[in-house]
């Protein structure tokens, strides 16, 4: 098949990992007779140097030209001065909100290979295989807010529609279907107006679902459920802060932020692709940076955009055997302290695919 990727590297390890990537889905498309045009554009503060948005109208109309757009990371200490007017981040809302992707899927598994050096105990971690639905383009981070420079005081507003409830709460239950059938939601219903709609309506739309166990959480106890009871969630659906605050909690149990992937959609299959972690501005350019989150997020877009689910899985398959070797970036060495580093990562898994 023939598919065009947009391809937004951003700041720190953003490109470092995502060079990784794009080379990785060119070996995919060798191996499977595919053809893959890849077309960049910048993002977040590279941007914000280079014209002064943090995502230029270049980088959209490569977006809109594209199949499926791949990011790296946005964001770093020279551009979070709390006084600017624009912000790396305000580039990714952007895209998000322009492109309506709603869903953002965040799968968190444990690796029996990394079990041994994780914070929490062995026997807590067999089995974990989460997925968090969170939703993106609403709730607090784009509701009405006031924010005065250095004054005293600001508002954020948490505000949802039934509306866009029900569409991603409906795109949470279908995944759980095609799992093990349990959903548990994650809302602040007791304190919050927002949240029991968002309750309320989650309940209403399970109402089609006889098949799906449904769980209600409030995040506080959610935070600690995930980490006494990892195995026993399926999928969670969560509002945009309480799922972004999860999902990065959740990284524990995989064995580090730079595991995680994201895919985040509309109800048609474009999609936006990028590993959970940000631009770590402390291993930038020092080829420390765990690509594993950022090809999981490939193979997401295979799976999702492409519809190619076994090229998909020849990367997550080539990721397993490439750990099960033994292979480790310096973030999941442990006290082995025998670290390779991200390209050298990266090459084994293209020749184990
Ligand atoms: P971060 O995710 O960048 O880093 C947190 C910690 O995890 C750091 O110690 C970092 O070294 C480590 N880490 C992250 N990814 C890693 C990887 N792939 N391999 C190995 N270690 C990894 O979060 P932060 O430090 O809070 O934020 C840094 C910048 O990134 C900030 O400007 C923030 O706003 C931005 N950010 C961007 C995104 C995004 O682009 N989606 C998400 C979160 C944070």
């Amino acid at each position: 098949m023939k598919a065009t990727i947009a391809v937004l590297p951003g700041d720190g390890i953003g490109p470092e990992v995502t060079t990784c990537a794009t080379e990785l889905l060119r070996a995919v498309a060798d191996k499977n007779g595919h053809e893959f045009q890849f077309v960049e554009g910048m993002i977040g503060g590279c941007a914000i140097d280079a014209t002064g948005a943090p995502l230029p109208d270049e980088t959209l109309a490569i977006c809109e030209g594209a199949d499926a757009i791949l990011l790296g990371a946005v964001g770093g200490p020279q551009w979070s001065d709390p006084t600017a007017s624009v912000r790396p981040e305000d580039g990714l809302l952007k895209l998000r909100q322009h492109f309506g992707l709603f869903a953002n899927l965040r799968p968190v598994k444990t690796y029996p290979a990394l079990v041994e050096h994780a914070p929490l105990r062995a026997d807590l971690l067999q089995d974990v295989d989460i997925l968090f639905v969170r939703e993106l383009v609403s709730g607090i981070y784009f509701g009405d807010r006031q924010e005065q420079g250095d004054g005293d005081v600001s508002h954020d507003t948490m505000r949802y529609h039934r509306s866009e409830v029900e569409q991603v709460v409906n795109v949470a239950i279908r995944a759980a279907q095609g799992r093990r059938k349990k959903l548990c939601s994650v809302d602040k219903a007791n304190v919050l107006a927002s949240m029991r709609l968002w309750r309320r309506t989650v309940v209403e739309v399970h109402e089609e679902y006889a098949d799906v166990e449904l769980e209600h959480l409030l995040v506080d106890a959610a935070t600690m459920h995930l980490l006494t009871r990892p195995a026993s969630f399926d999928v969670i659906v969560a509002g945009n802060m309480f799922g972004d605050i999860l999902s990065d909690e959740a990284s524990v149990l995989a064995g580090s932020l730079g595991m995680l992937p994201s895919a985040s959609l509309r109800s048609d299959q474009f999609g936006l692709y990028e590993p959970v972690h940000g631009s770590a501005p402390d291993i930038a350019g020092q080829g420390k940076a765990n690509p594993i989150g950022m090809f999981l997020s490939a193979a997401m877009m295979l799976r999702y955009s492409l519809q190619l689910e076994s090229e998909a899985r020849s990367i997550e398959m080539a990721i397993d055997a490439a750990l099960a070797d033994g292979l480790r970036t310096a973030d999941i060495a442990g006290k082995s302290g025998n670290a390779v580093s991200t390209s050298e990562f990266a090459a084994v898994v293209a020749s184990k695919l």
